[in-house]
């Protein structure tokens, strides 16, 4: 059953969705060669505390970190670890709060220093099918119009949709009904309407979408190994149209970058 958010929640959503997106862009400018993944995870749930949320992840379903870190053929549900981040690795970090009663939830994959031309085009690609995906979350389009946007832009680019996970609704819980899968065809599913908040979130690969779960239990990755990419977004049609929730100002970063010690 899709819960469709009233505009009051809406804007508590979008508290929880700032929170999420504030830290994971100064995640972002901590991400460097010889960064231990562990400390971003660390740093991932002290900021959340300081700002009053929960780290969404942390315990769920046995999730043992509050970030999830997943590196190079990784592409969702890596641990944090005393592994150090390398001059050319892609890192993905998908991270969530929850506060004031609803969650927040969003995903961008980096470059560690300098990485090969086509671990840019991948992460790029990624962050184009989202957009692509948004252009159709409107009013009366169907759910799967979202999903076959996003599989064309990459397709298009020669790379692949991983297709055993997908977007999902969210808000009071982390996952919500729907789902929505990052392929298929147009025309399909429920329509789009007023107070529908969804995660949308393209996890997409440099060769095929097959993947497989390390013995951890948790970490998936592409079963031939090849570079994997991830970008999520929590999404709301509200009167005023599409909203992204998780979408931190240009300032945001910038005034990251000068009060972080360390970055
Ligand atoms: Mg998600």
């Amino acid at each position: 059953m899709i819960v469709y958010k009233t505009d009051a929640e809406i804007a508590r959503m979008r508290e929880s969705s700032q929170i999420t997106g504030l830290i994971l862009a100064e995640l972002g400018v901590l991400i460097k060669p010889g960064v231990r993944t562990a400390d971003l995870d660390a740093y991932a749930e002290r900021r959340s505390r300081e700002l009053g949320a929960k780290p969404a992840f942390k315990g769920y379903r046995g999730f043992p970190g509050s970030l999830c870190v997943s590196i190079n053929e990784e592409v969702i549900h890596g641990f944090p670890s005393t592994r150090l981040l390398r001059e050319g690795d892609l890192v993905s970090l998908d991270f969530g709060v929850f506060y004031n009663g609803y969650y927040g939830d969003a995903a961008r994959t980096y470059p560690v220093g300098r990485v090969e031309p086509e671990a840019l085009r991948l992460t790029q690609t990624a962050g184009e099918s989202f957009e692509s995906g948004l252009l159709h979350f409107v009013e009366g389009n169907h759910l799967s119009d979202i999903s076959h946007a996003i599989q064309a832009v990459v397709e298009a680019a020669g790379f692949s949709v991983i297709r055993s996970f997908v977007g999902h609704g969210i808000g009071q819980e982390l996952h919500e009904d729907p789902q929505l899968p990052n392929f298929g065809f147009p025309g399909r599913g429920p329509r789009i309407r007023k107070g529908l908040v969804l995660a949308v979130e393209p996890m997409i690969a440099a060769g095929q979408w097959e993947v497989e779960i390390l013995s951890d239990g948790w970490t998936a990755v592409t079963k031939d190994r090849s570079l994997a990419a991830h970008f999520e977004e929590t999404v709301a049609l509200t009167d005023r149209g599409v909203e992204v929730l998780t979408r931190v100002g240009p300032t945001a970063a910038e005034s990251a970058r000068k009060e972080l010690p360390y970055a």
